[in-house]
């Protein structure tokens, strides 16, 4: 009986952060405003399929990248359940109509490409790769999770032969490339639930709760095109030396990086930051930053409630490294996007 009791009470306290939305503080959103104002996102230039590849931003670390002939998804997370069905297993997946409605604004989708296992990352991964007859590429944890109850017919395992960096997929004109990376620091209870360092070892039907969503193999993804190269880190850590190794393979530059910033802390940050900026980004996007338990309103991201960080914080945190590394370096530009709104990779 004591058990029992004793794992009610971690439950309680592992779904207690979940429980405190709606408590978003006045002071975050003001200084979320005056940032959205301070980094604005350029417009994207007539002719951008001449001069690059647009990068589209949906919350989380969903990222369409797309160059005007065919386009790769990463990640893929647009259903963002609240708290109610998380817990209680009535998660649900994308719709077709909802997909369809999305990818129509984008060229053939030939690949989603999921960076860890948790639900704000993979969950609705599996329909969409279903729905528009893509490649799903992920970790062996992530190609369980089915749409529904139906398999994926077309998943592809990255392939490590010895190495941190997978061998290069090709997806269309794009080469994307898996970097094994490591889940940003959680709470003890809160990492226990999420099953941080866990695998989903059975496959997952859905609808589901939060709690199946096991981490799994957590990667970093380079995505090279002929027009203009992106990283994106979808969780504030990395394991140290191993972007530096994917990224030295001769010729790459960075264009683009986009890294998650979610419970970015003041003790992981020196560390996290320096890493990416080893990289020389010409420009940098923080992603991961908004609530993942709820939808945008009017094209705007909700912000993340205590104990989740606080957007404008993280964002100041790294905005100060920025202003470090660029005293010693050249420039790197800094843009801040909203729901849907996009950017160029590689143009002028
Ligand atoms: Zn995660």
């Amino acid at each position: 009986m004591r058990h029992i009791e004793k794992r009610i009470c971690y439950l309680v306290l592992a779904i207690l952060p979940f429980t405190l939305s709606g408590c978003v503080s006045q002071s975050q959103t003001e200084r979320m405003a005056d940032l959205f104002e301070q980094y604005p996102v350029s417009e994207m230039p007539n002719d951008w399929e001449k001069q690059g590849v647009s990068a589209t931003y949906y919350g989380t670390s969903t990222i369409v990248f797309d160059d005007g002939v065919s386009s790769v998804l990463i990640d893929g997370f647009f259903s963002r359940p609240s708290i109610i069905p998380a817990l209680f297993g009535q998660m649900q997946q994308i719709k077709r109509d909802q997909s369809n409605e999305i990818f129509s604004s984008h060229s053939k989708l030939e690949g989603v490409v999921v960076l860890h296992s948790h639900h704000d990352h993979a969950m609705d991964a599996p329909c969409i790769a279903n729905y528009h007859d893509a490649y799903l590429i992920g970790s062996d944890s992530t190609l369980k999770i089915l749409c529904g109850a139906k398999e994926i017919k077309r998943p592809k395992s990255p392939i490590f032969s010895q190495s941190e960096v997978s061998e290069p997929i090709v997806l269309g004109n794009f080469t994307v490339t898996l970097i094994q990376s490591v889940h940003g620091e959680l709470p003890g209870i809160a990492a226990w639930y999420v099953g941080i360092e866990k695998h989903i070892t059975e496959k997952l039907v859905m609808p589901s709760r939060l709690s199946k969503f096991k981490e799994g193999d957590n990667y970093a993804v380079l995505i090279e095109h002929p027009k203009g190269n992106s990283l994106v880190v979808g969780s504030a850590a990395v394991i140290s030396g191993n972007i530096e190794r994917a990224t030295n393979r001769e010729p790459i530059e960075i264009d683009w990086l986009f890294f998650g910033v979610g419970k970015l802390s003041k003790q992981a940050s020196e560390q996290y930051l320096t890493a990416l900026l080893a990289t020389k980004p010409k420009n940098m996007t923080p992603i991961h930053w908004d609530s993942f338990s709820a939808q945008p309103q009017s094209g705007e991201l909700p912000l993340p409630t205590w104990p989740f960080g606080n957007a404008a914080d993280a964002i100041g945190l790294v905005l100060s490294y920025r202003a470090q590394y660029q005293s010693a370096n050249s420039e790197t530009g800094f843009t801040l996007l909203n729901y849907q709104q996009a950017v160029c990779v590689g143009c002028k």
